[in-house]
């Protein structure tokens, strides 16, 4: 790992710096949301005080200023995530966020099924028969938009099992995926267990049968330095919000061929080369296609700033240092009464780690953390599955930002120590 202060990067954070309940705050809720870099701040509001005006639209200077810093705000999200962004190449598309991402697939593979996109979006048809398959794992907001498209379809939903400690069985992948499969749904870390999956066996074995494979990124990209040309993944979503950038926008990645083939999901302004009263609008190409109506300018440009915030700092290096409080969290597993749900040893797992607390339940669990200036994220985590998995409806969870400290984890551990004494159990 270079030599990188992050006790200087978190002086960026201007949130940090306050009590909360007479204690200094410990945000360990970054599976949430992070929080965000001054730079990211300023950079919202010196767009609205300097160039704000609609992109790609309008011959006036403002306009032309405001559609070159959001297509460079684009150029440098892909280059966090290895996607191609020059003028006719793009893969990446701007979306309000993972769920909206994951979403425009579900309905555009809808419209495919309903014949739209001709013959070339036929690859994202479904019909009676064919299967999708998602995992145990899933977040709400992969599992539900593909569980619909399955209903609206008549296709079959599959999925993968998990292991004890709830990994995704990669190894069942050639079980699991068969030769009906045409769309595989599948989480990149788990927001619940914390733990990274192993994609490739399941990748090749997508591809193998002429399956698209979908990755959720939301909760590696802000950890993990990925790179989806390396991985092969066909698409992958995931929010700004959680990656340092503001709320209300996400990016969805594509093969440039396979964007270009998928037809339309969401319909409207700035999308069409032409459009008719008696037959259908002719589309642009993508991303255009795909970014109907009036852009979150603003809040993508501060992403793209985020973006290049974290490939400065440097992904391995953000890796590294969360991996250390990881290990420092994991010894919530030490003390009696308390179960982590997901992967005990920090071996492939991100610092995100929820835990349960034998005989209390997450929200007096949060609300005692909570009165210490901790806070973590308590509840289902919009993950019901994996939650039943280990045989619980709810949970807590302590997650990692790159300001967080090896102390902060400490911190936590303590006060958790104290809970059930607290609560006389
Ligand atoms: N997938 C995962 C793994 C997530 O953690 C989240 C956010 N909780 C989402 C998808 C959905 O992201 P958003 O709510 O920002 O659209």
């Amino acid at each position: 790992m270079a030599d990188v202060d992050f006790a200087a990067i978190r002086q960026q954070f201007p949130i940090l710096d306050q009590e909360i309940h007479g204690h200094p705050l410990v945000y360990l809720d970054s599976a949430a949301t992070s929080q965000k870099p001054q730079c990211v701040i300023d950079a919202e509001s010196e767009f609205y005080r300097t160039i704000n005006a609609g992109v790609h639209r309008g011959a006036h200077e403002l306009a032309a200023r405001s559609t070159m810093a959001f297509e460079e705000a684009r150029a440098k999200v892909a280059r966090l995530v290895g996607a191609n962004s020059e003028e006719g190449e793009e893969e990446i598309v701007v979306t309000a966020g993972a769920t909206a991402g994951l979403n425009l697939l579900a309905t555009a593979f809808g419209n495919a099924s309903l014949g739209r996109g001709g013959k070339a979006a036929q690859r994202f048809a479904l019909k009676p028969g064919d299967e999708i398959v998602v995992s145990k794992a899933e977040h709400h907001s992969v599992l539900l938009p593909f569980q619909e498209l399955a209903y609206r379809t008549g296709a079959t939903l599959k999925w993968f099992d998990l292991t004890e400690d709830g990994r995704i069985r990669s190894d069942t992948a050639n079980q699991v995926i068969t030769e009906r499969t045409k769309v595989v749904a599948i989480t990149h870390v788990g927001n619940t267990t914390g733990a990274i999956t192993d994609i490739a066996p399941i990748v090749r074995r997508a591809h193998e049968v002429g399956a698209v494979f979908i990755l959720d990124a939301c909760q590696s990209v802000p950890h993990l330095k990925v790179d989806f040309h390396a991985m092969d993944v066909d698409f992958a979503a995931w929010s700004a919000h959680k990656m340092y950038g503001p709320t209300g926008v996400g990016f969805l990645y594509g093969k440039r061929g396979l964007l270009e083939a998928l037809p339309p999901a969401n319909f409207g302004g700035s999308m069409v080369e032409l459009a008719w009263m008696d037959k259908p609008a002719e589309y642009m190409a993508p991303p255009a296609r795909f970014e109907a109506g009036t852009q979150p300018v603003a809040q993508v440009v501060a992403a793209g700033v985020a973006a290049d915030w974290m490939r400065a700092i440097g992904m391995e290096n953000i890796e590294a240092h969360e991996k250390a409080i990881a290990g420092e969290l994991l010894k919530l597993g030490d003390i009696d009464g308390v179960r982590i749900l997901g992967p005990r040893e920090n071996v492939d797992r991100i610092g995100t780690v929820a835990f349960d607390v034998q005989g209390v339940h997450p929200h007096d669990v949060g609300q005692f953390i909570d009165s210490l200036g901790i806070a973590i994220r308590v509840g289902h985590h919009c993950a019901q599955p994996v939650h039943r998995h280990f045989g619980l409806y709810a949970s807590n969870r302590a997650s990692t930002g790159l300001y967080n400290s090896v102390e902060d984890a400490q911190a936590l551990v303590e006060a958790v120590s104290k809970v059930r004494p607290f609560f006389k159990v």
